[in-house]
């Protein structure tokens, strides 16, 4: 089973553009999605992300919405535990398709370090993107 996680030189999920998440509203309380809507910069990247480093400036103070964890996105999109990876996987896939592209180095970069041969469209308890 491929497991979840991040991989060094993405920051695919920084880039918070609204338009590209339409159920912002479903899974962030108000005041989160206040403070989501105050952290969207130019092109839609968040004001705490770094471009040289593709590295967030306020790690460990970052607010909920970006907390990969089965926990926060149990409370978040109601994804049991069992379907955490596939789910956050797929997340992932999804954010960096939209972002850098589907045949992205990044996103060869992501395939190959999270799990040759992974396929998020045909995986296990597929959910939906929920955003991240
Ligand atoms: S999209 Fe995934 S791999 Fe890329 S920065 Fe976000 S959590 Fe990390
Ligand atoms: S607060 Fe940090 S982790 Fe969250 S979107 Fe901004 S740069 Fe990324």
């Amino acid at each position: 089973m491929a497991t979840w996680q991040c991989v060094t030189g993405c920051g695919a999920c920084c880039n918070l553009d609204p338009s590209d998440r339409p159920d912002l509203a479903d899974y962030l309380t108000p005041e989160e999605l206040d403070h989501y809507l105050s952290l969207v910069g130019e092109g839609g990247w968040c004001i705490n992300f770094d471009h040289d480093t593709r590295k967030c400036r306020i790690y460990e103070q970052r607010p909920r919405f970006c907390r990969v964890t089965p926990q926060t996105f149990e409370q978040m999109y109601g994804v049991e535990r069992a379907e955490f990876n596939n789910f956050a996987i797929e997340c992932c896939q999804q954010q960096i398709a939209g972002v850098h592209g589907e045949n992205s180095t990044e996103m060869e970069h992501y395939n190959r370090e999270v799990g040759e041969g992974f396929d998020y469209r045909s995986a296990q308890g597929e959910s939906g993107r929920g955003g991240e």
